[in-house]
Protein backbone atom coordinates (compact mmCIF):
# COMPACT_ATOMS: atom_id res chain seq x y z
CA UNK A 1 0.00 0.00 0.00
CA UNK A 2 1.19 3.27 -0.57
CA UNK A 3 2.33 5.76 2.20
CA UNK A 4 -0.21 8.82 2.64
CA UNK A 5 1.36 12.28 1.86
CA UNK A 6 1.13 12.97 5.55
CA UNK A 7 2.97 10.10 6.42
CA UNK A 8 5.81 11.17 3.91
CA UNK A 9 6.60 14.42 5.32
CA UNK A 10 6.35 13.49 8.68
CA UNK A 11 8.92 10.46 8.08
CA UNK A 12 12.82 10.64 8.35
CA UNK A 13 14.51 10.73 5.25
CA UNK A 14 16.61 7.76 3.92
CA UNK A 15 19.89 7.35 5.53
CA UNK A 16 21.60 7.69 1.85
CA UNK A 17 19.70 10.55 0.74
CA UNK A 18 21.35 13.66 0.61
CA UNK A 19 20.55 17.19 1.35
CA UNK A 20 20.67 19.84 -1.87
CA UNK A 21 24.00 21.09 0.66
CA UNK A 22 25.30 17.63 0.85
CA UNK A 23 25.08 16.90 -2.81
CA UNK A 24 26.60 19.86 -3.99
CA UNK A 25 29.16 19.12 -1.03
CA UNK A 26 29.90 15.77 -2.04
CA UNK A 27 29.93 16.35 -6.06
CA UNK A 28 32.86 19.07 -5.22
CA UNK A 29 35.32 17.34 -3.05
CA UNK A 30 34.64 14.24 -5.41
CA UNK A 31 35.44 15.90 -8.78
CA UNK A 32 38.50 17.90 -6.94
CA UNK A 33 39.56 14.24 -5.43
CA UNK A 34 39.65 12.83 -8.95
CA UNK A 35 41.20 16.03 -11.07
CA UNK A 36 43.80 17.23 -8.51
CA UNK A 37 44.86 14.10 -6.41
CA UNK A 38 44.22 11.26 -8.88
CA UNK A 39 46.91 12.39 -10.99
CA UNK A 40 49.50 11.62 -8.13
CA UNK A 41 48.36 9.16 -6.08
CA UNK A 42 50.74 6.73 -7.27
CA UNK A 43 54.03 8.63 -7.22
CA UNK A 44 53.14 9.97 -3.71
CA UNK A 45 52.40 6.06 -2.46
CA UNK A 46 56.43 5.58 -4.07
CA UNK A 47 57.88 8.11 -2.56
CA UNK A 48 55.87 7.81 0.74
CA UNK A 49 55.29 11.38 0.93
CA UNK A 50 52.14 13.85 0.57
CA UNK A 51 51.97 17.00 -1.63
CA UNK A 52 52.17 20.10 0.33
CA UNK A 53 50.37 21.38 -2.71
CA UNK A 54 47.68 19.12 -1.91
CA UNK A 55 47.49 20.18 1.76
CA UNK A 56 47.44 23.52 1.10
CA UNK A 57 44.04 23.39 -1.54
CA UNK A 58 42.55 21.31 1.20
CA UNK A 59 42.86 24.73 3.14
CA UNK A 60 41.93 26.32 0.42
CA UNK A 61 38.80 24.80 -0.04
CA UNK A 62 37.61 24.62 3.57
CA UNK A 63 38.32 21.08 4.02
CA UNK A 64 40.71 21.05 7.15
CA UNK A 65 37.75 23.27 9.17
CA UNK A 66 34.58 21.32 8.23
CA UNK A 67 32.55 22.43 11.45
CA UNK A 68 34.74 25.30 12.62
CA UNK A 69 32.17 28.12 13.03
CA UNK A 70 32.70 30.41 9.93
CA UNK A 71 33.76 33.17 12.98
CA UNK A 72 36.60 31.45 13.65
CA UNK A 73 37.38 31.03 9.49
CA UNK A 74 35.85 27.63 9.29
CA UNK A 75 32.99 26.51 6.77
CA UNK A 76 30.51 25.92 9.55
CA UNK A 77 29.61 22.63 7.98
CA UNK A 78 28.33 19.25 9.83
CA UNK A 79 30.00 16.12 11.07
CA UNK A 80 28.26 14.34 8.40
CA UNK A 81 29.41 16.61 5.50
CA UNK A 82 33.36 15.22 7.28
CA UNK A 83 32.30 12.17 6.22
CA UNK A 84 31.40 12.81 2.68
CA UNK A 85 34.62 14.24 2.39
CA UNK A 86 36.75 11.68 4.10
CA UNK A 87 34.48 8.95 1.98
CA UNK A 88 35.14 10.87 -1.30
CA UNK A 89 38.78 11.60 -0.76
CA UNK A 90 39.61 7.78 0.40
CA UNK A 91 37.85 6.61 -2.99
CA UNK A 92 40.51 8.59 -4.60
CA UNK A 93 43.26 7.71 -2.16
CA UNK A 94 42.89 6.65 1.24
CA UNK A 95 46.05 9.03 2.71
CA UNK A 96 44.38 12.20 1.56
CA UNK A 97 41.33 10.69 3.41
CA UNK A 98 42.98 10.33 6.45
CA UNK A 99 44.17 13.42 6.52
CA UNK A 100 41.49 15.54 6.24
CA UNK A 101 39.84 12.72 9.06
CA UNK A 102 42.27 13.31 11.83
CA UNK A 103 41.99 16.98 11.39
CA UNK A 104 38.41 17.52 11.66
CA UNK A 105 36.74 14.40 13.54
CA UNK A 106 39.14 14.27 15.91
CA UNK A 107 41.67 17.44 16.40
CA UNK A 108 39.26 20.25 15.67
CA UNK A 109 36.30 17.90 17.15
CA UNK A 110 38.03 18.20 20.58
CA UNK A 111 38.86 21.89 20.55
CA UNK A 112 34.87 23.01 19.42
CA UNK A 113 34.27 20.72 22.30
CA UNK A 114 36.61 21.03 25.12
CA UNK A 115 39.16 24.09 24.22
CA UNK A 116 38.45 27.45 26.37
CA UNK A 117 37.43 30.36 24.80
CA UNK A 118 40.77 31.81 24.36
CA UNK A 119 42.10 28.37 22.76
CA UNK A 120 39.74 28.41 19.87
CA UNK A 121 40.44 32.11 19.65
CA UNK A 122 43.91 31.17 19.23
CA UNK A 123 43.67 28.07 17.43
CA UNK A 124 40.97 27.56 15.14
CA UNK A 125 41.49 30.14 13.05
CA UNK A 126 44.69 28.41 12.54
CA UNK A 127 43.50 24.66 12.60
CA UNK A 128 40.78 25.86 9.44
CA UNK A 129 43.33 27.96 7.18
CA UNK A 130 47.07 26.39 7.43
CA UNK A 131 47.82 24.32 9.83
CA UNK A 132 47.70 20.69 9.87
CA UNK A 133 47.10 18.60 13.41
CA UNK A 134 47.74 15.49 14.93
CA UNK A 135 46.61 14.00 17.90
CA UNK A 136 49.07 12.01 19.96
CA UNK A 137 47.84 9.38 22.21
CA UNK A 138 49.81 6.21 21.35
CA UNK A 139 53.17 5.36 22.79
CA UNK A 140 55.45 2.06 22.00
CA UNK A 141 53.89 0.39 25.19
CA UNK A 142 50.31 1.45 25.39
CA UNK A 143 48.42 0.96 22.11
CA UNK A 144 44.83 -0.74 23.18
CA UNK A 145 45.82 -0.01 26.59
CA UNK A 146 45.99 3.81 26.05
CA UNK A 147 46.09 5.20 29.25
CA UNK A 148 48.95 3.04 30.18
CA UNK A 149 51.20 5.67 28.60
CA UNK A 150 54.94 6.51 30.17
CA UNK A 151 54.85 10.37 28.89
CA UNK A 152 54.46 12.42 32.04
CA UNK A 153 53.89 16.03 32.56
CA UNK A 154 55.37 17.68 35.80
CA UNK A 155 53.62 21.06 37.13
CA UNK A 156 55.46 23.81 37.75
CA UNK A 157 53.53 26.23 37.88
CA UNK A 158 53.18 28.76 35.25
CA UNK A 159 54.02 26.00 32.70
CA UNK A 160 54.13 22.09 32.55
CA UNK A 161 56.98 19.98 31.19
CA UNK A 162 56.43 16.99 29.22
CA UNK A 163 58.90 14.00 28.93
CA UNK A 164 58.19 10.74 26.92
CA UNK A 165 57.81 9.54 23.36
CA UNK A 166 54.80 9.09 21.42
CA UNK A 167 54.47 6.50 19.01
CA UNK A 168 52.20 6.06 15.41
CA UNK A 169 51.32 9.56 14.98
CA UNK A 170 49.95 10.34 11.98
CA UNK A 171 50.11 13.88 9.91
CA UNK A 172 53.15 14.35 12.41
CA UNK A 173 55.70 15.45 9.42
CA UNK A 174 53.35 18.20 8.36
CA UNK A 175 51.59 19.00 11.91
CA UNK A 176 52.22 22.54 12.95
CA UNK A 177 49.49 21.51 16.42
CA UNK A 178 49.55 18.64 18.40
CA UNK A 179 46.54 17.27 20.84
CA UNK A 180 48.86 15.32 23.12
CA UNK A 181 48.11 13.79 26.53
CA UNK A 182 50.24 12.85 29.22
CA UNK A 183 49.96 11.85 32.89
CA UNK A 184 50.38 14.43 35.20
CA UNK A 185 49.52 12.01 38.19
CA UNK A 186 50.56 8.99 37.69
CA UNK A 187 49.74 7.59 41.22
CA UNK A 188 45.95 8.00 40.22
CA UNK A 189 46.28 6.33 36.98
CA UNK A 190 44.03 7.06 33.92
CA UNK A 191 42.76 10.42 35.89
CA UNK A 192 45.82 11.70 35.80
CA UNK A 193 45.58 11.81 31.86
CA UNK A 194 45.90 15.65 31.00
CA UNK A 195 45.18 16.87 27.22
CA UNK A 196 47.77 19.46 26.17
CA UNK A 197 47.93 21.41 23.01
CA UNK A 198 51.59 21.87 21.69
CA UNK A 199 52.71 23.60 19.15
CA UNK A 200 55.67 22.21 16.86
CA UNK A 201 58.21 25.25 18.28
CA UNK A 202 58.09 24.72 21.94
CA UNK A 203 61.08 24.03 23.01
CA UNK A 204 61.84 20.21 23.69
CA UNK A 205 59.45 19.48 21.28
CA UNK A 206 60.66 17.11 18.45
CA UNK A 207 59.46 14.92 15.32
CA UNK A 208 61.05 11.57 15.38
CA UNK A 209 61.19 8.74 13.08
CA UNK A 210 58.86 8.58 10.12
CA UNK A 211 57.45 4.97 9.67
CA UNK A 212 58.18 3.30 6.36
CA UNK A 213 54.54 1.62 6.32
CA UNK A 214 52.38 -1.32 3.99
CA UNK A 215 49.96 0.94 2.91
CA UNK A 216 48.37 4.47 3.41
CA UNK A 217 52.07 5.36 2.67
CA UNK A 218 52.21 8.92 2.11
CA UNK A 219 50.31 9.56 4.78
CA UNK A 220 53.07 10.29 7.50
CA UNK A 221 53.26 8.80 11.02
CA UNK A 222 56.22 9.21 13.13
CA UNK A 223 57.30 9.04 16.56
CA UNK A 224 57.41 12.07 18.48
CA UNK A 225 59.74 12.88 21.20
CA UNK A 226 59.35 15.64 24.49
CA UNK A 227 62.58 15.94 26.17
CA UNK A 228 61.83 18.59 29.03
CA UNK A 229 59.23 19.98 26.45
CA UNK A 230 57.43 23.57 27.91
CA UNK A 231 53.73 23.83 27.86
CA UNK A 232 52.39 26.94 29.36
CA UNK A 233 49.36 26.35 32.00
CA UNK A 234 46.72 27.80 29.71
CA UNK A 235 47.92 25.42 27.17
CA UNK A 236 45.69 22.63 29.43
CA UNK A 237 42.98 21.62 27.71
CA UNK A 238 39.87 20.91 30.13
CA UNK A 239 40.90 19.82 33.28
CA UNK A 240 43.97 18.30 34.41
CA UNK A 241 43.19 14.85 35.33
CA UNK A 242 40.49 15.10 33.10
CA UNK A 243 42.31 14.50 29.53
CA UNK A 244 41.24 10.69 29.54
CA UNK A 245 37.47 11.32 28.90
CA UNK A 246 38.52 14.19 26.19
CA UNK A 247 40.78 11.20 24.46
CA UNK A 248 37.82 8.52 24.76
CA UNK A 249 35.33 10.51 23.49
CA UNK A 250 37.19 12.55 20.37
CA UNK A 251 37.78 9.09 19.50
CA UNK A 252 34.49 7.48 19.40
CA UNK A 253 33.62 10.22 16.69
CA UNK A 254 36.93 9.92 14.64
CA UNK A 255 36.17 6.16 14.05
CA UNK A 256 33.35 6.89 12.21
CA UNK A 257 35.24 8.72 10.07
CA UNK A 258 37.36 5.64 9.45
CA UNK A 259 34.52 3.85 8.87
CA UNK A 260 34.25 6.50 5.85
CA UNK A 261 37.67 6.09 4.64
CA UNK A 262 37.05 2.29 4.08
CA UNK A 263 33.77 2.77 2.54
CA UNK A 264 35.18 5.16 0.50
CA UNK A 265 38.18 2.56 -0.70
CA UNK A 266 35.95 -0.68 -0.49
CA UNK A 267 33.58 1.26 -2.93
CA UNK A 268 36.90 2.28 -5.18
CA UNK A 269 37.62 -1.41 -5.28
CA UNK A 270 34.74 -2.09 -6.43
CA UNK A 271 34.46 0.16 -9.18
CA UNK A 272 37.81 -0.94 -10.52
CA UNK A 273 36.80 -4.78 -10.38
CA UNK A 274 33.03 -4.00 -12.28
CA UNK A 275 35.38 -1.62 -15.00
CA UNK A 276 38.12 -4.59 -15.74
CA UNK A 277 35.24 -7.08 -15.50
CA UNK A 278 33.65 -5.60 -18.28
CA UNK A 279 36.89 -5.41 -20.72
CA UNK A 280 38.86 -7.78 -19.93
CA UNK A 281 37.53 -11.29 -22.17
CA UNK A 282 38.55 -14.78 -21.75
CA UNK A 283 36.24 -17.63 -23.63
CA UNK A 284 35.74 -14.89 -26.18
CA UNK A 285 33.59 -12.56 -24.01
CA UNK A 286 34.47 -10.48 -21.10
CA UNK A 287 34.67 -11.31 -17.99
CA UNK A 288 31.53 -9.69 -16.72
CA UNK A 289 29.68 -12.53 -19.13
CA UNK A 290 30.41 -15.20 -16.25
CA UNK A 291 28.24 -15.30 -13.65
CA UNK A 292 31.25 -16.58 -11.18
CA UNK A 293 32.20 -13.10 -11.60
CA UNK A 294 28.84 -11.44 -11.54
CA UNK A 295 28.32 -12.83 -8.00
CA UNK A 296 31.81 -12.11 -6.97
CA UNK A 297 30.61 -8.05 -7.48
CA UNK A 298 27.44 -8.03 -6.42
CA UNK A 299 28.57 -9.40 -2.85
CA UNK A 300 31.14 -6.72 -3.09
CA UNK A 301 28.31 -3.95 -3.58
CA UNK A 302 26.23 -5.54 -0.87
CA UNK A 303 28.95 -5.00 1.59
CA UNK A 304 29.91 -1.29 0.51
CA UNK A 305 25.89 -0.50 0.96
CA UNK A 306 25.74 -2.32 4.20
CA UNK A 307 28.94 -0.25 5.62
CA UNK A 308 27.62 2.75 3.92
CA UNK A 309 24.63 2.65 6.12
CA UNK A 310 26.10 1.61 9.08
CA UNK A 311 28.52 4.91 8.60
CA UNK A 312 26.08 7.12 7.73
CA UNK A 313 23.46 5.81 10.47
CA UNK A 314 26.22 6.77 12.94
CA UNK A 315 27.07 10.43 11.60
CA UNK A 316 23.79 11.12 11.38
CA UNK A 317 23.37 10.23 15.29
CA UNK A 318 26.27 12.31 16.23
CA UNK A 319 24.69 15.60 14.38
CA UNK A 320 21.37 14.78 15.97
CA UNK A 321 22.81 14.52 19.26
CA UNK A 322 21.65 11.10 19.88
CA UNK A 323 23.49 8.38 21.35
CA UNK A 324 26.02 6.70 18.61
CA UNK A 325 28.89 5.05 20.68
CA UNK A 326 27.95 1.57 19.85
CA UNK A 327 26.82 2.48 16.46
CA UNK A 328 30.44 4.01 15.66
CA UNK A 329 32.01 0.63 16.65
CA UNK A 330 30.24 -1.36 14.66
CA UNK A 331 30.69 1.13 11.50
CA UNK A 332 34.12 0.79 12.62
CA UNK A 333 34.60 -2.71 12.34
CA UNK A 334 32.58 -3.78 9.55
CA UNK A 335 33.45 -1.06 7.45
CA UNK A 336 37.64 -2.26 8.28
CA UNK A 337 36.27 -6.28 7.88
CA UNK A 338 34.69 -5.10 4.16
CA UNK A 339 36.80 -2.70 2.85
CA UNK A 340 39.68 -5.32 3.43
CA UNK A 341 37.83 -7.57 1.68
CA UNK A 342 36.25 -6.57 -0.80
CA UNK A 343 39.81 -5.04 -1.85
CA UNK A 344 41.20 -8.40 -2.39
CA UNK A 345 38.10 -9.70 -4.05
CA UNK A 346 38.76 -6.66 -6.41
CA UNK A 347 42.71 -8.02 -6.74
CA UNK A 348 40.83 -11.55 -8.00
CA UNK A 349 38.73 -9.99 -10.36
CA UNK A 350 41.72 -8.62 -12.03
CA UNK A 351 43.28 -12.13 -12.09
CA UNK A 352 47.13 -11.84 -12.24
CA UNK A 353 47.36 -8.05 -13.10
CA UNK A 354 45.58 -7.07 -9.97
CA UNK A 355 48.56 -7.63 -7.90
CA UNK A 356 51.01 -5.77 -9.86
CA UNK A 357 51.60 -1.99 -9.66
CA UNK A 358 50.14 -1.08 -13.08
CA UNK A 359 46.55 -1.38 -11.33
CA UNK A 360 45.13 0.84 -8.14
CA UNK A 361 43.63 -2.59 -6.85
CA UNK A 362 46.97 -3.87 -4.96
CA UNK A 363 47.44 -0.18 -3.34
CA UNK A 364 43.88 -0.54 -1.87
CA UNK A 365 44.13 -3.81 -0.39
CA UNK A 366 47.75 -2.49 0.66
CA UNK A 367 45.62 0.79 2.25
CA UNK A 368 42.71 -1.00 3.89
CA UNK A 369 44.66 -3.21 6.22
CA UNK A 370 45.34 -0.32 8.56
CA UNK A 371 41.73 0.09 8.84
CA UNK A 372 41.29 -2.38 11.39
CA UNK A 373 44.12 -1.69 13.38
CA UNK A 374 43.97 2.13 14.25
CA UNK A 375 41.42 4.07 16.31
CA UNK A 376 41.10 1.13 18.45
CA UNK A 377 41.60 -2.38 16.87
CA UNK A 378 38.84 -4.84 15.54
CA UNK A 379 38.96 -6.47 18.77
CA UNK A 380 38.24 -2.87 20.60
CA UNK A 381 35.50 -2.13 18.72
CA UNK A 382 33.92 -5.99 19.58
CA UNK A 383 34.46 -5.26 23.20
CA UNK A 384 32.74 -1.56 22.73
CA UNK A 385 29.66 -3.82 21.28
CA UNK A 386 29.59 -6.69 23.50
CA UNK A 387 29.71 -4.47 26.70
CA UNK A 388 26.64 -2.96 25.54
CA UNK A 389 24.97 -6.46 24.90
CA UNK A 390 25.62 -7.93 28.17
CA UNK A 391 25.13 -4.65 30.28
CA UNK A 392 22.65 -4.61 32.81
C1 LIG B 1 49.31 3.89 10.45
C2 LIG B 1 48.94 4.14 11.88
C3 LIG B 1 48.47 5.39 12.24
C4 LIG B 1 48.16 5.66 13.57
N1 LIG B 1 47.78 6.94 13.93
C5 LIG B 1 47.67 7.25 15.25
C6 LIG B 1 47.48 8.61 15.67
O1 LIG B 1 47.38 9.52 14.86
N2 LIG B 1 47.45 8.87 17.00
C7 LIG B 1 47.56 7.90 17.94
O2 LIG B 1 47.53 8.21 19.13
N3 LIG B 1 47.74 6.60 17.57
C8 LIG B 1 47.81 6.25 16.26
N4 LIG B 1 48.01 4.95 15.88
C9 LIG B 1 48.12 3.92 16.89
C10 LIG B 1 46.95 2.95 16.88
O3 LIG B 1 45.81 3.56 17.39
C11 LIG B 1 47.38 1.69 17.64
O4 LIG B 1 48.31 1.02 16.82
C12 LIG B 1 46.19 0.80 17.96
O5 LIG B 1 45.38 1.38 18.94
C13 LIG B 1 46.64 -0.58 18.45
O6 LIG B 1 47.61 -0.48 19.43
P1 LIG B 1 48.94 -1.38 19.33
O7 LIG B 1 49.52 -1.14 17.97
O8 LIG B 1 49.80 -1.05 20.48
O9 LIG B 1 48.44 -2.86 19.39
P2 LIG B 1 48.14 -3.68 20.74
O10 LIG B 1 47.26 -2.89 21.63
O11 LIG B 1 49.42 -4.20 21.27
O12 LIG B 1 47.28 -4.87 20.14
C14 LIG B 1 47.88 -6.02 19.53
C15 LIG B 1 46.77 -7.05 19.31
O13 LIG B 1 46.23 -7.45 20.58
C16 LIG B 1 44.84 -7.29 20.59
N5 LIG B 1 44.39 -6.88 21.94
C17 LIG B 1 44.97 -5.99 22.78
N6 LIG B 1 44.28 -5.91 23.92
C18 LIG B 1 43.22 -6.74 23.79
C19 LIG B 1 42.12 -7.10 24.62
N7 LIG B 1 41.93 -6.54 25.84
N8 LIG B 1 41.21 -8.00 24.16
C20 LIG B 1 41.37 -8.55 22.94
N9 LIG B 1 42.38 -8.26 22.11
C21 LIG B 1 43.30 -7.37 22.54
C22 LIG B 1 44.56 -6.17 19.58
O14 LIG B 1 43.22 -6.25 19.09
C23 LIG B 1 45.59 -6.48 18.50
O15 LIG B 1 45.09 -7.46 17.64
C24 LIG B 1 48.27 4.65 14.54
C25 LIG B 1 48.72 3.38 14.16
C26 LIG B 1 49.07 3.12 12.86
C27 LIG B 1 49.61 1.76 12.52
Amino acid sequence: MPATPDAIETAPPPLTALSEDEKFFQFTVRKFAREQIRPYVREMDEAGVFRQEIIRQFFEMGLMGIEIPEEYGGQGGTFFQAILAVEELSAVDPSAGVIVDVQNTICNNALLRWASAGQKAKYLPRLAQNTVASYALSEAGSGSDAFAMATRAEDRGDHFLLNGRKLWITNAAEAGFFLLFANADPAAGYKGVTAFLVEREFPGFQVGKKEDKLGLRSSSTCELILDNCRVPRENVMGEVGKGYKIAIETLNEGRIAIGAQMIGLARAALEHAVAYARERKQFGKPIADFQGVQFELAKMAVDVEAARLLVYNAARLRDAGLPFLTEAAMAKYYSSEIAEKTASRAIEVHGGVGVTRDYPVEKLYRDAKIGRIYEGTSNMQLLTIAKKLIAR
